[in-house]
């Protein structure tokens, strides 16, 4: 009796597919300073993360990014482990392999596994590099949302304006699509969702970075990649000169996080097996630098605005640990590397030990 429950157990668990680790990475926003998040007098800012994500994570209070500061250009060092030095105003691939190539090359995963969400046309060639060893159909799936929701409302704009400007820096730029991003037929195929259904609830949204949430949500619950990497920039609205647009922006991101990490303790697939990774691409110029502006921008490359954070939480790491040594935005892909089993060969960073 007794060998037979035992057989028949092990039997069930020979049958069954081995829990694999999943990791999503958000970016959160574009350029965010330490004194309007977690530094103390920003902390009231984040009451999510500070409340909710920090206490369960190992925190990192000094990430070095020491390449270009522009969002598409610093998201892209972000994916390959080196400090890319694409035109950041160009629809241009990264130059070396990105995490989804090793991911998916070393791992021998389906495209159906890698996954990026990102905010602005810009982002359209993020998910895969120009490198020869890598490259086209090795890649990330990339979902535009503000993309497809321009498609599935071609002519009548007026009731989503709020969501559809494509960047805070340089409005007249309209990069030329036409990379592997998921098109809008694809939409009910993929995420099961109606056209209409998609463009009622976008009406409902406030932001960008909530419509970008929307799709990852139904892009976990539909398709639930192994590696998913959103991408935040409602932040960047500082560029436009309102600091309470900025700290808004921050304090929808902070919501929007805490609201992810909940989707991913609820989510059968994700729960109990996934990383969540929450960074932002870099700072914002600091008050006292003649250069720059103080919040507003990111051109000065002065130590404040190439100084952030970084907390990682769930599966496989540490609670409560802070970390003061500086790492770099760099070391992220090594890290992830290490994690899920593959080489992230090219990447200049080294993988971080305390998440190891
Ligand atoms: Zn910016």
């Amino acid at each position: 009796m007794g060998s037979t429950v035992l057989g028949s157990s092990l039997l069930a668990r020979a049958g069954s597919a081995p829990k694999r680790r999943k990791v999503v990475v958000i970016t959160f926003g574009g350029g965010a300073r330490d004194q309007e998040t977690f530094a103390p007098e920003g902390q009231e800012n984040i009451p999510h993360l500070m409340g909710e994500l920090i206490p369960r994570s190992t925190f990192f209070t000094q990430v070095v990014n020491r390449g270009i500061l522009g969002h598409y250009v610093a998201t892209a060092s972000l994916a390959t482990g080196v400090y890319e030095t694409i035109n950041n105003f160009a629809s241009l691939p990264p130059e070396h392999p990105t995490v989804f190539e090793y991911f998916r090359k070393d791992l021998k995963r389906p495209p159906s596994d890698a996954w990026v969400v990102a905010p602005s046309n810009g982002f359209n060639r993020i998910g895969e590099s120009s490198h020869r060893s890598y490259g086209p159909g090795l890649g990330a799936r990339v979902i535009l949302p503000k993309h497809l929701l321009t498609a599935a409302i071609s002519g009548g704009r007026s009731d989503y304006d709020h969501l559809l400007r494509d960047n805070y820096e340089t409005p007249l730029y309209a990069p030329e699509l036409g990379g592997s991003e998921f098109e809008l037929q694809q939409l009910e195929k993929i995420l099961k969702l109606s056209v209409d259904d998609f463009k009622a609830h976008a009406r409902t949204l406030s932001s960008p970075d909530e419509l970008s949430l929307y799709i990852a949500r139904q892009l976990m619950r539909q398709v639930a990649p192994s590696l998913l990497w959103i991408t935040m920039h409602d932040i960047d609205v500082a560029h436009a000169g309102a600091y309470s647009l900025y700290i808004e922006g921050i304090r929808r991101t902070d919501r929007l996080c805490a609201d992810l990490w909940k989707t991913i303790e609820s989510e059968p697939e994700y729960a109990g097996k996934t990383t969540l990774f929450i960074l932002p691409d870099f700072g914002r110029d600091a008050d006292d630098d003649s250069g720059g502006n103080g919040f507003q921008h990111h051109r000065t490359g002065d130590a404040l605005s190439r100084t952030t954070w970084m907390m990682a939480l769930g599966s496989g790491v540490r609670q409560g640990v802070v970390v003061d040594r500086a790492t770099e935005s760099t070391d992220l892909v090594p890290t992830l590397g290490s994690m899920l089993d593959f080489s992230a060969s090219m990447a200049q960073g080294k993988p971080i030990s305390e998440l190891l």
